[in-house]
């Protein structure tokens, strides 16, 4: 298939890259031309705005920041919607507002294209290795039509509802990943200072109703390894957080945690930690306490 890939950061640049692999012909754009030539050093070919990817593409995906991004990058001067075929689908996989994907998806059905959404779960290194989770909406046929794409870059694939299903599910999923895992980093600091051992907390925690993949896959790989590198920059996991709530709290459901969480992500942004691993979150307990929580060998 002749695909279209804009948004070649953390991200996109692997899925792209797993797109390719699998012998589609790709078509790329991003404002970082770095970005733009690593791709074609992997086989892709340039586009020079995001209106001539989508005139050489079947189907176009967007891995992109934010909502803003989304709205420009689609409907903007030189952007998506300009240069869509008649018949062609438009993925979103980036994490925004499910109001934003049915704003965008209304110019995209009036050029005769469908739009689907599709943003992603898990982290960084499953998007290299191409096992991300994929949670979808729009219409069974047009999702048909894109499976073999999708299914370059995810192993874990979940046709959620309609358009905006995917979106609104990623939203909710990351709030409460997000939720678990500042509750987890006040416990271990808590713990910690008060004098017991991270090896006894993590023994103990193993064995009850507190353990999570938070404590068993990520803190031990990042921040307890005193790694706060990204993977998933804080900055993004505030703007999940404050989408989810805005979603959430607009349907009038009150979510006093998830707030906790977004205030302690914006107390992560004024520290300047906004470009690191959201994992940095630690940093803002251990400082607080004067202590400091890491694995033996980190
Ligand atoms: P990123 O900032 O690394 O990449 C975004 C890319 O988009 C960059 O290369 C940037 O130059 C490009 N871009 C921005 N504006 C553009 C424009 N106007 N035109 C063309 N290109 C433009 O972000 P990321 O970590 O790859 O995340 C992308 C999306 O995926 C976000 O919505 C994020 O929330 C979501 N997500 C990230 C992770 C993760 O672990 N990093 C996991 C799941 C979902």
């Amino acid at each position: 298939m002749n695909v279209g890939f804009i948004g070649l950061g953390t991200m996109g640049a692997p899925m792209a890259r797993n797109i390719l692999a699998k012998g589609h012909a790709l078509t790329v754009f991003d404002v970082v031309p770095t970005a733009v030539a690593a791709l074609v050093a992997a086989g892709a070919r340039a586009a020079a705005t995001a209106a001539n990817v989508a005139e050489a593409s079947e189907i176009v995906i967007t891995m992109l920041p934010d909502a803003p991004d989304v709205e420009r990058v689609a409907l903007g001067a030189e952007g998506i919607v300009e240069g869509l075929r008649k018949g062609a689908i438009y993925v979103d996989m980036s994490t925004i507002d499910p109001a934003t994907t049915r704003k965008v998806a209304a110019a995209v059905r009036a050029k005769g294209a469908a739009m689907i959404d599709s943003p992603v779960g898990k982290t960084a290194d499953a998007a290299v290795a191409g096992t991300l989770t994929l949670m979808v909406g729009g219409d069974a046929a047009d999702i048909a039509r894109v499976r073999p794409v999708l299914d370059c870059m995810g192993t874990d694939f979940f046709h959620c509802g309609e358009l905006g299903a995917g979106q609104t599910i990623k939203l909710i999923n990351n709030l409460l990943a997000t939720c678990i895992a500042e509750a987890s980093i006040e416990a271990l600091v808590a713990g910690t200072k008060a004098g017991i051992t991270l090896d006894t907390m993590m023994a103990v925690f193993r064995t009850t109703m507190a353990w999570s993949s938070q404590l068993a896959v990520a803190m031990p790989k990042r921040p307890l390894a005193g790694d706060f590198s990204p993977g998933f920059m804080m900055k993004l996991a505030h703007k999940d957080c404050r989408l989810a709530l805005q979603m959430a709290e607009g349907l009038g459901v009150t979510a006093p945690v998830g707030r906790a969480a977004l205030a302690s992500l914006e107390q992560g942004l004024a520290r300047g930690l906004a470009n690191d691993d959201v994992g940095a979150l630690l940093k803002l307990r251990e400082e607080s306490a004067g202590v400091r929580v890491r694995l033996p060998q980190a």
